[in-house]
């Protein structure tokens, strides 16, 4: 039956979220405290507990190693090849898979008393408490076990991954006997997971967006102790990537004690063997450094991890850890946004905000796995999460981090060269996922397809520039990405009969509607693409000809390429039904029949798992965001009513399957002032992981998400919008808070924005006074010359 597609748009389409209880998961404005030790909430508890710096991460497994979902150790960019093997080959289908692997674990510390194990599940635990504290940037766990034999002890470890030495994790563990005395055996180990044999711990539930590797993968070229340091050195089996880790131990205690250490080619362990006395405290410090590369061998990268141990345990944890802290307030100084009226998401914002900055504070030479560096989800792989989705907290508030991405981007550019020619196109193709620059997307029609990446990064570099007025980077590497992404639309697309400029064959964002012909979304992004090309080209032949001429040199630029991008961008064909008025996300959009939400049980979300993609595709039923990205990326090409007629058609049929739909469609919510649908689409995106919203947190944290509900607090609730660098508000104060409040850095210069009822209080706090328009009004703020300006509650959304 054919059905229209407002009818049945009701929440069963989603999954529901699934809370942690509030009595054991208590809502504190700076930490995520765990109050009782809970086995059913472990695989997810292990993704929201990571500590990282966006190098290396260390998911929130238990210190004893067990019970364990998934006890990650990542380091970024470190994977294993492996050749994709098509049932059915055709030309150009990708050949290399890129999986992130498990670095060896140094996590692992087992705690005997009287010979019985620490084993949380069934241990007598008289308190229990684990934190993550995000101005401490430590997880700490403390507890006091009663054992068997009726003895209590007191256990406490503080677990850090440095934000400031980037290959460096630090352990204090901290043991104590309340009474009487017993034989305390602490067992602190580095485990090789990818081969040492352990149990596979990820379920065996099918789910293409994890893979686990089954032959060995880490072949051990250096195994040996130095002094009582474990040395470990590998080399992947197929990469070749090599890895050096050291680990490194200092006890402290009064008590009696003997040492063993013990190292074979997958597992270093050192076990003390302890006399414990009540109330003698015993102190045991651990640290692990890793260093890995494409091309040094194991032996050298060893020996830098043992440079990193020296240093590290030189200062000693509570410096190392009053460093992080340090970090970490500049950190929030400069970016915390406050939210008040609700301290259960003041908490989950600040969660949010952290996972972000600890997935990207230390990216360097490398990008940020979709899951950051929590879990195995999506492999490790890059995508165009980065650009659309991190970059705009990134240039605001980190720019630092924001080029360091940008430059890794260009790093890929030869690669992508070579991808554009494999696919028969001028320019440079970049991957869809990947991390070593080739393409790891064996599906195409949701992967290569989606060719409105490369727009996706040059939309991502033009916002760098406007938000941090870098025109350094611009008219460095930045020219070299217009030239060869411009080359790429010109190539892929063609004049029709109708004169417009059509771009066919593409994946728009939406991977539910896959290889369509001008996709709206697609064509809009690649105008954008051509027209900066062509505009920064022309300012670079008028400023710095000399430049200019180099690089037509270099890049066998012409003249008529640039009037060619300039006349693509002009005809560029935009879809619209003038019948409904509204864009259509493709060509054949709108002839599809629509999916029957009605008919389709809860359970069936996300459809990717429970339909074959030709039965999704003959529908109009959306994965994510597509036009409704493009209104709110581009919002400057639509009108206001425009927007509200594409918005009330396109988001009841968006299914939410993906997690980088629900900031999106909340922003623009916000900007029609829909705020009940802007509120309840953000509340997905704050608790995505942490109400495990999509039904998959134990693979790792969403980022993008995370990236998203900055981007919902502050373009959606904050009203900033921000085309060509021009700074503007446009607020909607949700009804629940007093107050939201938030810094942002412009091109050098610290705005601070504080919304409250009828109020936006706008003040640069440092740097040179900014312009900006609020409501269509310029103001000129000065320094430290607060402007209070008066707002009338917003025009409610049409009726709908
Ligand atoms: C989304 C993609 C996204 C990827 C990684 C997929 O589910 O459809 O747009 O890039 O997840 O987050």
């Amino acid at each position: 039956m054919r059905r229209t597609h407002c009818e049945g748009i009701a929440d069963v389409r989603r999954r529901e979220p699934v809370p942690l209880p509030q009595h054991e998961y208590p809502v504190d404005p700076w930490r995520l405290v765990e109050r009782r030790f809970s086995e059913r909430f472990l695989p997810r508890t292990e993704t929201l507990f990571t500590v990282a710096n966006g190098h290396l991460g260390l998911r929130g497994s238990h210190d004893e190693g067990r019970p364990a979902h998934e006890q990650s150790t990542l380091i970024a960019g470190f994977h294993e090849t492996w050749p994709i093997v098509h049932a059915e080959e055709a030309y150009g289908l990708a050949k290399t898979g890129q999986t992130i692997l498990d670095v060896p674990d140094a996590k692992i510390i087992k705690l005997y008393v009287d010979d019985e194990p620490l084993f949380l599940p069934t241990a007598n635990l008289l308190h229990y408490e684990r934190v993550l504290d995000f101005r401490a940037g430590l997880l700490e766990r403390s507890l006091v076990w009663q054992t068997p034999s009726g003895k209590r002890v007191r256990v406490r470890s503080r677990r850090l991954v440095s934000l400031r030495y980037r290959h460096l994790a630090v352990i204090h563990y901290e043991v104590e006997l309340l009474d009487g005395d017993a034989p305390i055996v602490i067992s602190s180990q580095v485990v090789n997971r990818e081969d040492a044999g352990a149990p596979d711990d990820r379920p065996g539930e099918f789910d293409p967006r994890v893979r686990k590797l089954n032959a060995r993968v880490l072949n051990c070229t250096d195994h040996r102790l130095d002094d009582g340091r474990i040395l470990l050195g590998y080399r992947a089996a197929s990469s070749k990537m090599t890895l050096g880790c050291g680990v490194e131990h200092q006890l402290d205690t009064a008590c009696a004690h003997e040492v063993t250490s013990h190292v074979t080619e997958d597992i270093g362990k050192v076990t003390y063997i302890i006399e414990a006395t009540a109330g003698t405290p015993i102190a045991l410090t651990k640290f692990a450094a890793y260093h890995t590369s494409r091309s040094v061998p194991p032996r050298e990268l060893i020996d830098r991890a043992g440079r990193v141990l020296r240093r590290a345990v030189g200062k000693g944890f509570d410096t190392i850890a009053s460093e992080q802290r340090q970090l970490l307030d500049d950190f929030w100084d400069r970016s915390d946004v406050q939210v008040e009226g609700d301290d259960a998401v003041q908490q989950a914002v600040r969660w949010n905000q952290f996972q972000l900055f600890q997935a990207s504070a230390r990216a360097e030479g490398s990008s940020i796995p979709s899951k950051g560096l929590s879990g195995h989800g999506y492999e490790g792989h890059y995508f165009w999460d980065v650009e659309i989705f991190m970059l705009p907290f990134l240039c605001y508030i980190e720019p630092r981090v924001a080029e360091n991405l940008l430059r890794f981007r260009h790093s890929m550019l030869d690669k992508a060269r070579e991808r554009a020619r494999e696919m028969n196109h001028a320019g440079a193709l970049f991957p869809w996922r990947t991390i070593n620059g080739e393409e790891a997307s064996a599906y195409y029609q949701a992967g290569t397809a989606q060719y409105h990446l490369d727009a996706d990064i040059v939309y991502a570099m033009k916002h760098y520039v406007d938000v941090t007025g870098d025109t350094a980077l611009l008219y460095g590497m930045g020219v070299e990405l217009l030239v060869e992404t411009a080359r790429l639309w010109a190539d892929l697309g063609f004049f029709g009969e109708d004169g417009a400029f059509h771009l066919f064959t593409v994946t728009g964002p939406d991977e539910y509607t896959t290889v369509v012909n001008d996709n709206a979304y697609t064509n809009l992004m690649a105008r954008l693409n051509l027209n900066y090309a062509v505009t920064v080209l022309e300012d670079l032949q008028r400023d710095d000809p000399e430049r200019f001429r180099s690089l037509t040199v270099d890049l066998a630029l012409e003249q008529s390429e640039i009037d060619q991008w300039r006349r693509a961008a002009e005809a560029m064909h935009v879809p619209f039904n003038e019948r409904r008025g509204i864009n259509p996300q493709d060509a054949q959009f709108l002839d599809r029949q629509v999916w029957d939400f009605d008919a389709t049980p809860a359970e069936h979300f996300p459809l990717l798992l429970h339909y074959h993609p030709l039965v999704i595709y003959r529908h109009q039923v959306i994965k994510q965001a597509d036009v409704v990205l493009a209104m709110f990326l581009l919002g400057n090409e639509f009108s206001l009513e425009q927007k509200r007629r594409n918005y009330e058609y396109y988001d009841p049929l968006t299914t939410a399957d993906s997690s980088l739909s629900p900031p999106v469609h909340s922003i623009v919510a916000a900007e029609i002032g829909d705020e009940w649908r802007a509120m309840s689409h953000f509340r997905r995106a704050l608790l995505m992981d942490l109400a495990d919203v999509a039904g998959n947190s134990n693979h790792g944290i969403h980022i993008a998400s995370t990236g998203g509900v900055w981007m919902a607090l502050v373009y959606g609730f904050g009203g900033l919008r921000d085309f060509d660098g021009h700074i503007s508000f446009d607020p909607l104060l949700p009804s629940d808070w007093s107050r939201l409040c938030f810094p942002l850095l412009v091109r050098g210069s610290r705005l601070v924005v504080d919304l409250t009822p009828g109020c936006l209080t706008l003040r640069v706090a440092e740097g040179d006074p900014l312009t900006v328009t609020v409501r269509g009004e310029r103001f000129t703020l000065a320094l430290d010359e607060p402007v209070d300006i008066p707002l009338e509650p917003r025009r409610a959304a049409a009726d709908h």
